[in-house]
C-alpha cells in the first residue's frame, strides 16, 4: 500500500519555475511581480455532479486545471500558480498517474505551477486553487459594462452542454458533432491568452461555465445594466447545428461547461478586437449590446423576444 507521503512525492511533485518554494514544505512561497495584484480563484469537482465518476481520469486532470485557469483568463490575469486538494477513494495508481497527467498536461500548456495541496482519502473531490497575476487596476471586471458596449464571446456555444446531453441519453449525436461535443465537454481550453489581450480593451467580462444567459446575467447585474442579443448571432458548430433539432437553443442560451468567454467593449474598438480574433487564431462574434435598463433580451431571428424559462445551471435549484 503507497503511503499519502509517496504518492505526494511521485505524482503531485514536479519543479516549479514561478514559485520560490513549491510542493514539500508545511506551505509554499511566492512574490508577485512588481506592480501586479494577484488574482485568486477556487473550482471544485465533485464526482457525480460535475463528472462522470466513471470519466477517463487523464480528462478530469485536465479539466480540474482548465476550469479555475479559465476564472483567471476571465479577470485578464496571467495564470501562475496552483494547489490541488483531492479526496480518493482508494490509492488507485493507475487512475493517479493518469489523472496527473492530464493535470500536468494542461499545466504546463499554460505555464501553471502545482505549488501544493492535500491529499486525504474520501469520496472523489478535487478543488484547484490559482493564483494569477494582472496590473494593478487592470483586472477585467463584471461591473465595468456600459450603455452602447458590444457585446462578444469567444469560440462557439452550447457543445459542451450538446456532449453532456447525448451522454445522459437525450439526445443521439455521430460522427464529427458527437467528437466535437465531447471533446469541448472534456478537454475545455481556457482562453487564457484572449483575457490578456483584452486588458485594456473590455469594459467587463466573464467565463462562460454556467450558461451564456446566466453568465451575462452576472455582468448585467454586477453594473446595473441591461442587454439585447440575437440569437441567431450566437456562435455555434455547424455540425451541431446541422444535427440536434429539439433543445440545441437550451444548450446554446442555458447550458454550461463551454468556458468561452463573454465581454463587452466599446464599439470603437471592434477592429482591434477583430484583428486580436484572427492573431489567436479564435472566433470573436459580437452578439449584441448593452442598453439601459436592466436585464438580457435575446431576439429570435424574426424579431421576436425568446422566453427563457431556466437560465444557467445552478446547484441549488429545483
Ligand atoms: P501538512 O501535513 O503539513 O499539511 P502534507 O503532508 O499535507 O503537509 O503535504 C506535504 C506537502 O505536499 C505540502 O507541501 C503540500 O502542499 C504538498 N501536497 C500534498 N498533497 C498535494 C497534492 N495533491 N498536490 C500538490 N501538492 C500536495
Ligand atoms: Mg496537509
Amino acid at each position: 500500500m503507497t503511503s499519502e507521503f509517496a504518492l505526494i512525492r511521485q505524482y503531485f511533485t514536479r519543479p516549479s519555475t514561478h514559485a520560490n518554494l513549491g510542493v514539500g514544505d508545511d506551505a509554499a512561497l511566492i512574490s508577485p511581480s512588481a506592480g501586479m495584484e494577484i488574482a485568486i480563484s477556487t473550482d471544485m469537482l465533485v464526482a457525480g455532479t460535475h463528472f462522470f465518476t466513471d470519466a477517463a481520469p487523464h480528462d478530469i486532470g485536465w479539466k480540474a486545471l482548465a476550469v479555475n485557469i479559465s476564472d483567471m483568463a476571465a479577470m485578464g490575469a496571467q495564470p501562475r500558480w496552483a494547489t490541488l486538494a483531492i479526496a480518493l477513494p482508494e490509492a488507485d495508481e493507475t487512475w493517479i498517474a493518469e489523472f496527473t497527467k492530464g493535470f500536468f498536461d494542461c499545466a504546463g500548456k499554460f505555464e501553471v505551477d502545482l505549488i501544493g495541496g492535500d491529499t486525504t482519502r474520501g469520496p472523489l473531490n478535487i478543488s484547484v486553487t490559482i493564483f494569477g497575476e494582472v496590473p494593478q487596476d487592470q483586472a477585467l471586471r463584471r461591473d465595468g459594462a456600459r450603455i452602447g458596449d458590444d457585446i462578444w464571446v469567444s469560440g462557439y456555444l452550447g457543445s459542451a452542454a450538446a456532449g453532456l446531453a447525448h451522454l445522459q441519453g437525450k439526445i443521439a449525436l455521430k460522427n464529427d458533432a458527437l467528437q466535437a461535443s465531447l471533446d469541448a465537454l472534456h478537454r475545455p481550453m481556457p482562453r487564457a491568452e484572449l483575457g490578456l489581450r483584452l486588458r485594456g480593451l473590455a469594459h467587463s467580462a466573464i467565463d462562460i461555465s454556467d450558461g451564456l444567459a446566466a453568465d451575462l446575467g452576472h455582468i448585467l447585474q454586477a453594473s446595473n445594466i441591461g442587454a439585447d442579443i440575437s440569437y441567431a448571432a450566437i456562435p455555434k458548430l455547424p455540425a451541431l447545428e446541422a444535427s440536434i433539432h429539439a433543445g440545441f437553443e437550451a444548450c446554446v442560451l442555458n447550458g454550461g461547461d463551454d468556458y468561452e468567454l463573454c465581454f463587452t467593449a466599446p464599439q470603437d474598438k471592434r477592429g482591434i478586437i477583430g484583428n486580436v480574433g484572427q492573431e489567436l487564431n479564435l472566433n470573436l462574434t459580437r452578439i449584441g449590446n448593452i442598453r439601459a435598463g436592466n436585464g438580457l433580451t435575446v431576439y429570435d431571428a424574426n424579431n421576436q423576444p425568446i422566453s427563457m424559462r431556466k437560465s444557467g445551471y445552478d446547484h441549488f435549484s429545483p
